[in-house]
Parts: structure tokens; sequence; C-alpha cells
């Protein structure tokens, strides 16, 4: 017998560390956690308390501009949950932020902000392409995505 959460898309696990993410997300800004001291001043990601550079436990989330290309993406195959078996075939991308090369998100490809996962024809995604950041909402969470910026 299936429960209640083999139903729904999953949310992102929230910590203490990551919540400024999701707060920053919920105002439409992707931001990432930098070392606030100088002249270290690098972005991190995972969120954690702790700069791996220079050991600064001063950070600060510096808005990013969203823009970002294609490093890698899967299209996930059966068996799948539930939720992600009716909206397959869908993908999984990695996206290298233009602000910050060594920073890579997980996300989905979709047409439009609020499209369904399946929206992109997985044949159309390619390595290197560029994408934007966009905002969608999911049980009370606001999420990134993923848009083509040459559709
Ligand atoms: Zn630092």
């Amino acid at each position: 017998m299936a429960d209640a959460s083999e139903q729904a898309l999953l949310t992102p696990v929230t910590d203490d560390d990551g919540a400024p993410f999701w707060d920053y997300a919920a105002q439409g800004e992707l931001r990432m956690q930098a070392c606030a001291s100088p002249p270290c001043g690098e972005l991190r990601f995972p969120p954690r308390p702790c700069c791996p550079h220079c050991r600064s436990f001063d950070s600060e989330w510096r808005r990013m501009s969203g823009h970002g290309r294609i490093w890698s993406y899967v299209v996930p195959h059966p068996p799948l949950l539930p939720a992600y078996a009716a909206q397959a075939p869908y993908n999984a991308i990695i996206v290298e932020l233009a602000d910050a090369p060594r920073i890579r998100l997980v996300g989905n490809l979709v047409t439009s902000a609020d499209a369904p996962l399946d929206s992109m024809d997985p044949d159309r995604i390619r390595i290197g392409a560029k994408v934007q950041v966009v905002f969608t909402q999911l049980d009370g969470m606001t999420l990134p995505r993923w848009v083509l910026e040459r559709p």
C-alpha cells in the first residue's frame, strides 16, 4: 500500500546553513553563499558555516546573474517514484553557474517556470547549452528551475 508521501514530487530538505538560499529563492533571487572575509571572498556551495579556502566563519549571500550552462544531464529511466513516473520523460541537469564556474547546481530543464517536468523534449538537451534560472512553487517552497536562453 502506497503512503501519501510516495504520491508527491519531493521537496528539498532544508537546514540552517541552507535556509537563506531558499528564502532568497522565495524572493525570486538566486544567491550563493560567499566568504565575507577579505581578501578571500570565495563563493561556496553547498552552504556551510566555514570557508573551505581561508577558514573564516564570516559569510554573506551574493546575488547571481542566474545565467549558466548545462554541464551534464540525465533522463531518468524506470523504476521511478510514482509521482515522477507520471511526469516522465523528464531530465535532471547539472548547471555550471556563469558567475561561479566551480559551482554546479542540480535542477530540471523546463520550457517555462511553471511548465510540467516533462515539458522539455530530451532530444533538445545539449551539454554546453546556455540556461537561465526561473522559479516555481512546489508544496509551499520556491524552487529554482532552468530554461534555455535560446529556446
Ligand atoms: Zn574565505
